[in-house]
């Protein structure tokens, strides 16, 4: 087995409010998951697109909002510990000759499970790349779109890009780290929280960081490393020291990589049954936004209830012959023990 090979029952991909919630009905029939998001944090579009509104269909909820939601759902899920690995897309799913299966992600790690489970929702959220010529060919290498190991940007000459959570948060974050940290955004008004941006304004105030008004106009180097940006400002160009460089232009939704595993699509979402919500491939299912069945409403309550099915199915793939004996979180001792409440 090699260093990054992880060994579990079912991987989730996505850790949006559906995957999450697999994880519970999952875990009450003992099944143990990894997850993995192109994210840095659980709970997809809620957590991406719309933390602070209200949502009202929530069933036994009047009005929770999208963080809230999430937030009551990592506790819901906490007692089966569940694993998860942010900041990584899953590149690939094969089907392994037993019948397993077999995904690798592209921070380079494998997963061997019994059962997938796919929460991709809309599909994947993608960084959007900011408009300057040549820079593909730093991406991954001296141009990063998100923070997987903080170490990475340790003594660097570091200029983040956007003015918005993200960019200000890896602001105030890699600043101690960095030998040099520019801030540039194309004006002075920031989205980013107040706190943020009040805690940046400090930095600058004493030289720990510098903030250009402006916007990236080229950049150089050579073999994927970068070396210099040149920022147009209003006052002309101002050529910087660069050896890394985070822009943070917001995300966009795309289908990804989960279109070239083999399942059987309906307008690139994922087919499914309604008994079990299992693909066209047996052991792999879809679940929430991401699948296609007739009568398909794209609402959360839709995703929980998926989850919930295709957990007893998933059951039996698992656990081969092991009899699942229906139970109510209410009655039965079994499942509070469980939940860490009896
Ligand atoms: P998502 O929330 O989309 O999560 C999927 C996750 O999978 C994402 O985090 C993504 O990064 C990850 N992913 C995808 N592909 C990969 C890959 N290859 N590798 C790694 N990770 C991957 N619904 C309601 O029920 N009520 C509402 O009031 C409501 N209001 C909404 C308001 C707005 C503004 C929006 C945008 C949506 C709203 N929705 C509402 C819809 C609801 O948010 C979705 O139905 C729900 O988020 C679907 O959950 P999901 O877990 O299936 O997918």
């Amino acid at each position: 087995m090699s260093q990054n090979e992880i060994v579990t029952d079912v991987v989730i991909v996505g850790a949006g409010p559906v995957g999450l919630f697999a994880v519970f009905e999952l875990g009450l029939l003992d099944i143990k998951c990894h997850l993995v998001d192109i994210l840095d944090r659980p709970g997809g579009q809620c957590a991406e697109l719309y933390p602070e509104k209200p949502i009202y269909d929530i069933p036994g909820f009047p009005m929770i909002t999208g963080q809230g939601l999430v937030d009551n759902l990592m506790q819901q899920i906490a007692p089966f510990g569940p694993e998860f690995h942010f900041g990584r897309m899953v590149t690939s799913l094969t089907r392994l000759e037993d019948g397993s299966f077999r995904l690798t992600t592209d921070a380079d790690e494998t997963f061997l499970c019994k059962a997938v489970v796919i929460a991709a929702g809309g599909g994947s959220f993608q960084a959007k790349r900011p408009p300057v010529e040549g820079i593909e060919a730093y991406e991954g290498q001296s141009v990063f779109y998100a923070v997987r190991r903080m170490e990475d940007f340790r003594d660097h000459d570091l200029v983040i890009v956007g003015g918005g959570d993200s960019a200000l948060d890896w602001t105030l974050n890699l600043q101690p780290l960095a030998k040099s940290l520019t801030l540039v955004h194309r004006r002075d008004e920031f989205r980013a929280a107040p706190a943020s941006v009040n805690e940046m304004r400090r930095l600058v105030a004493e030289g720990k960081v510098k903030l250009l008004i402006g916007q990236i106009g080229s950049v150089e180097g050579a073999d994927g490393q970068l070396g210099a940006v040149t920022i147009k400002t209003a006052e002309g160009e101002v050529k910087l020291p660069a050896t890394r460089m985070m822009p943070f232009f917001g995300l966009t939704m795309k289908l990804g990589p989960v279109g070239d595993w083999g399942l059987e699509l309906n307008d690139n979402l994922i087919a499914v049954d309604t008994a079990k919500f299992q693909s066209s491939v047996p052991g792999v299912f879809a679940i929430g936004d991401i699948n296609a069945y007739p009568g398909k409403l794209k609402l959360i309550l839709s995703g929980f209830h998926e989850a919930a099915l295709m957990a007893q199915a998933a059951k039996s793939i698992v656990s081969p012959g092991e009899r699942v004996i229906f139970q109510y979180t209410t009655s039965s001792t079994k499942l509070q023990k469980k939940l860490g409440v009896a």
